[in-house]
């Protein structure tokens, strides 16, 4: 549903007024902040009205899971700070990767995706998909000779994740989306780890972007949620029919925690990129760290291609210090950082990929994907980095 019309240029403002007032509906109590609306459905002044409804010939909400107020609001303005034509929001990141692909691929059709993947999108690709009849292909995202090559078979869709989680892997996204257009695919990126505010993936070519706004667009740890942008063709082609029928639906009230995280969404990932910045240079010359991976230091293997499509490193880091042994002792030294797998919070978070997040993955697999066994991901917050400093140098201490 179309948001007011506001007397102020929203659309074309800049993206910092963009993410405070884009996409602001007041209801005629005029509050100053956005409204939640919790209600599952919505009612008619008559029978016709109820008709002329389902028949769309007007424009209005219907039930919960079609659509609410808040959530448009969240749409909106998440649609606008992307630049995308559409957004649909989801009630996880899960959720926004499953019908983002599942909305258009059928039995018979092929995926070619980039292998370094977030735990559950590698499932959907590798297990879930192919039960539908779709075929599955991974390649190493960084060889462009390899996605060269895959793509050659054709396909319905490319899928990819850049930076990866946890590697850390930067895949050129605009060659990837010529060779995947050639080739007749829509191309689907999970741009969770770049944040909307570092990286347009639309602009570099691709044709839709998931989030889950569980990690930075909420970024305070309090809610589950997720987004789909692309064009209005794809929507009202593909997704929407998926989502009315499906129901992923974002609840009202998580909406409003997540429109209400866009209003400071880009503050808090530059301050936490300065502050991983800082940490993994420092990290890198730490004589307990094997190897430090950000895409903001030089020996990142992606170094500039990262500096060319990301306008920063982003706010997570990694650090091998050697085994799983030491990894653990090394986490549970961490006095400040909490052990979770979550990313993208105000609170630093350390993560062992191998034995959670990416557990399910082969051993082999986990190395395709660049996952050690002393990996440790970090997900830098909000806290003073001095204090991160020292409780990163004193845990590293006890491990090596
Ligand atoms: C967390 C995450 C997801 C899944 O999001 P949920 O909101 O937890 O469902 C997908 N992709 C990446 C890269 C993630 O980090």
């Amino acid at each position: 549903m179309a948001p007011e019309l506001n007397p102020f240029d929203i659309a074309n403002a800049g993206e910092a007024t963009r993410l405070i007032r884009g996409g602001l509906h007041r209801s005629p109590f005029d509050e100053t902040a956005e409204a939640i609306y919790p209600t599952s459905g919505f009612v008619y002044s008559s029978a016709a009205e109820a008709e002329a409804a389902f028949k769309g010939e007007h424009q209005r909400y219907i039930y919960g899971r079609y659509g609410n107020p808040t959530v448009s609001m969240f749409e909106e303005r998440l649609r606008l700070l992307e630049g995308a034509e559409a957004c649909r929001a989801t009630a996880s990141g899960m959720a926004a990767v499953f019908a983002a692909l599942a909305s258009f691929i059928g039995c018979g059709d092929r995926i070619v995706s980039s292998r370094a993947l977030f735990g559950s999108c590698h499932v959907i690709v590798d297990e879930i998909l192919p039960r539908f009849g779709a075929e599955s292909v991974f390649v190493d995202g960084t060889d462009l000779a390899a996605w060269e090559q895959a793509l050659a078979g054709g396909a319905k869709a490319v899928f990819l994740e850049s930076p990866s989680n946890p590697g850390l892997e930067v895949i050129d996204v605009a060659a990837v989306s010529e060779m995947a257009h050639a080739a007749g695919a829509i191309v689907v990126i999970d741009n969770v780890f770049a944040s909307p505010v570092l990286q347009k993936p639309l602009e570099l070519g691709a044709d839709v972007v998931v989030y889950s706004a569980t990690k930075h667009i909420d970024g305070q740890g309090r809610t589950l949620g997720g987004a789909i942008l692309g064009t209005s063709a794809f929507m009202s082609e593909h997704v929407d029919g998926f989502l009315r029928h499906t129901g992923p639906s974002l609840s009202p009230f998580n909406a409003w925690v997540l429109v209400k995280g866009l209003e400071t969404l880009r503050l808090r990932v530059e301050a936490s990129c300065t502050t991983a910045e800082t940490l993994a240079q420092r990290l890198e010359g730490h004589r307990a760290v094997h190897t430090a991976r950000h895409p903001s230091l030089s020996s990142h293997p992606q170094f500039d291609l990262a500096k060319r499509q990301m306008s920063r490193g982003g706010t997570i880091l990694t650090v091998d210090v050697g085994s799983k042994e030491q990894a653990f002792v090394f986490m549970d030294a961490l006095q400040l950082f909490d052990i979770s797998n979550n990313v993208g919070d105000s609170k630093s978070l350390a993560t062992h990929p191998a034995t959670t997040t990416h557990r399910r993955l082969t051993e082999e697999q986990r190395t395709a994907a660049s996952i050690t066994n002393g990996m440790v991901r970090l997900s830098i917050g909000l806290e003073d980095h001095e204090d991160l400093w020292a409780d990163l140098d004193t845990a590293l201490s006890t491990c090596c």
